[in-house]
């Protein structure tokens, strides 16, 4: 069986576009991989390392709603990333292995520096060491896992690249060490916001959360962009630019060629459209909110899964390292 490693950070609760954009596919992928699903808190302190409460409370979160998407403990390792310290040391190994400028031109973390509003090479203020090395720490954690494949959205690619080439370099200079790891892009694009943004997100305030109650979905949802056109509740719409019919079909509402007929035919209006919206939403959200409930009262089962899942990586890494230590001639006293 192959391995997958895969994960997120912990920065705080799951939303649709997560789900579908990543662990919806964990879920099927599951039953045929040997799987490793890293919950990445040393990750997340590349951002937060001023608030670690933030990280730590997310760890759980986090594994709450793994669980309660469908993640089956029985075939899933969920693991804790700063419990792996083999993880930390091949990340210095390897930053011998990576070349300044080489960091520089990723192009995913050249748009996250974007993002912060700095550039490379100029002010240099708000990037900080560990945010331009993410690639390299993230290469070990594939790499100290023995990791096969890899399913990541697009904007992922690069840094899998650079896995690869690090662990090319690495073999080329220690020895036959490591398996070049192979991305697999995820089947499902980016998930839209309802406000119309081309991506849902956290920070974009436009996240519908796995665990959102009715009220929130409700209000969420009623202010849904829908067609500019169609002022009155009779007008004939174009549904394929209505935010409202595109998460009726992202759902897989029954219904949803009769929601496509009388929006075209003017004989429905918005309302009683985001209303049955809210529906299909709420119906989805039942059994992973059900799972979700259940965890969050078996708090002691949610730790020994991560404890289990954490000694599995842990032990994995250990053999790993021991491989690596003899090929770098470090195996002092072995
Ligand atoms: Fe969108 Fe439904 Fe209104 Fe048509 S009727 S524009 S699909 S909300």
């Amino acid at each position: 069986m192959k391995t997958i490693i895969t994960g997120d950070r912990p920065t705080g609760k799951m939303h649709l576009g997560h789900y579908f954009g990543s662990i919806q596919n964990r879920v099927k992928m599951q039953y045929d991989y040997d799987t490793y699903i890293l919950i990445a808190d040393v990750q997340a302190l590349t951002d937060n390392f001023d608030n670690p409460e933030k990280v730590r409370n997310s760890v759980r979160e986090l594994a709450l709603d793994y669980l309660a998407s469908g993640i089956d403990p029985k075939h899933s390792h969920i693991y804790i990333q700063s419990l792996i310290p083999e993880v930390a040391e091949l990340t210095v190994y390897f930053s011998n292995l990576v070349t300044v400028s080489r960091l520089y031109r990723n192009p995913t973390t050249k748009h996250e520096a974007g993002q912060k509003k700095d550039k490379f090479g100029e002010s240099g203020e708000t990037i900080t060491y560990g945010f331009l090395g993410y690639p390299v720490s993230q290469a070990a954690d594939i790499t100290a896992l023995d990791g096969d494949v890899v399913p990541v959205g697009e904007d992922q690619v690069p840094h899998i690249e650079q896995t690869r080439e690090i662990a090319r370099k690495f073999n080329s200079i220690y020895g036959e060490t490591f398996k070049e790891p192979e991305a697999v892009l995820s089947e499902t694009p980016r998930i839209k916001g309802l406000d119309g943004n081309e991506k849902m997100g956290k920070s974009l305030g436009n996240a519908i959360y796995l665990a959102d109650n009715e009220a929130e979905i409700t209000k969420k949802v009623m202010s849904a962009v829908t067609d500019p056109s169609k002022i009155k509740k009779d007008d004939p719409a174009n549904p394929d630019i209505c935010m409202v019919y595109y998460y009726h079909k992202l759902l897989k509402n029954e219904n949803l060629d009769t929601v496509c007929s009388e929006c075209n035919a003017g004989s429905r209006g918005c309302v009683a459209c985001k209303k049955e919206l809210i529906k299909v939403m709420l119906e989805f959200l039942e059994p992973i909110q059900e799972r979700r409930k259940y965890y969050e009262e078996h708090p002691e089962e949610v730790e020994k899964i991560l404890k289990e899942g954490t000694e599995a990586a842990r032990a994995r890494a250990k053999e790993v390292m021991q491989r690596v230590r003899k090929n770098m001639k470090l195996d002092y006293f072995e």
